[in-house]
């Protein structure tokens, strides 16, 4: 009953050209949205041309990262107005790059999915665990804690509209992948946590993706669990034919 959504997360890979001739590669090729939602986060500098490019097509295109504030003097970011402007419908919030590298809060990522969501673009909200906490038996109340974090002041019906990216920070990029039993086993923690603060419908509605390594050939027992509604790809989703490939396991 959900619709799967697989979202390629290009991180500052690419250049404009080959941004370019990524999304005139794949437009016509994504399979009809209303079987999978087909997302492509790109650089920021390059959101309003690949969002002209993908007009009238199934791919969607999204940001990896935006502000909080609307405007103001904050040198070097792009805000949610800015992004609604260019006609942007994801943006990628609380990544864990952006987490360690740019001190990104969990009451940051609250504020971001607020702004998100009042400018119409659709959050994918990150969560995960090192490899420490796992070690430590932490990744329940790690993710759990993001997820309530992330979550306050939102109705019902605004929740299940979002996204949420269940990304273990050891299978990121690594090639390690976390098994699907267990992937399944934390997205259905989320989906609890969600029922928790929300209700049952507001759960059973919400998407919750995997990311980590996702990759052609893993990609369909992961999305074979009941709880894993797609994924979030980083390295896989660069070239056209692993990203094509991911769409066509759905
Ligand atoms: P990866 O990245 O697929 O290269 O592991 C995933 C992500 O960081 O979103």
């Amino acid at each position: 009953m959900r619709k799967p959504i697989i979202a390629g997360n290009w991180k500052m890979y690419k250049t404009f050209d080959e941004a370019v001739e990524f999304v005139e590669s794949v437009r016509e090729a994504v399979p009809s949205d209303e079987k999978v939602d087909a997302v492509i986060c790109a650089p920021a500098l390059y959101l309003p041309t690949l969002v002209d490019l993908a007009t009238e097509t199934d791919l969607a295109i999204g940001a990896q990262n935006m502000h909080f504030e609307n405007e103001g003097a904050f040198t070097g970011e792009i805000s949610p107005s800015q992004l609604e402007a260019i006609h942007v419908d994801y943006v990628i919030l609380g990544h864990s790059e952006r987490r360690e590298y740019f001190n990104e809060t969990d009451e940051a990522v609250n504020k971001k999915v607020k702004a998100a969501l009042s400018h119409g673009i659709v959050p994918i909200i990150c969560c995960g665990e090192t490899l420490e906490e796992r070690e430590a038996g932490q990744t329940e109340e790690k993710v759990s804690n993001q997820v309530k974090a992330a979550l306050q002041g939102f109705s019902s019906e605004e929740v299940a509209h979002m996204v949420i990216a269940y990304e273990p920070i050891w299978a990121i990029g690594t090639g390690k992948t976390a098994t699907a039993e267990d992937a399944n086993h934390v997205c259905g923690q989320i989906r609890k946590v969600v029922e928790e603060l929300y209700d049952n419908s507001t759960a059973q509605q919400i998407r919750i993706q995997y990311g980590g390594s996702v990759k052609p050939d893993n990609i369909e027992e992961l999305l074979s669990k009941e709880h894993i509604d797609g994924a979030l790809v980083g390295g896989a989703s660069l070239q056209v034919e692993s990203y094509l490939a991911l769409l066509d396991k759905i």
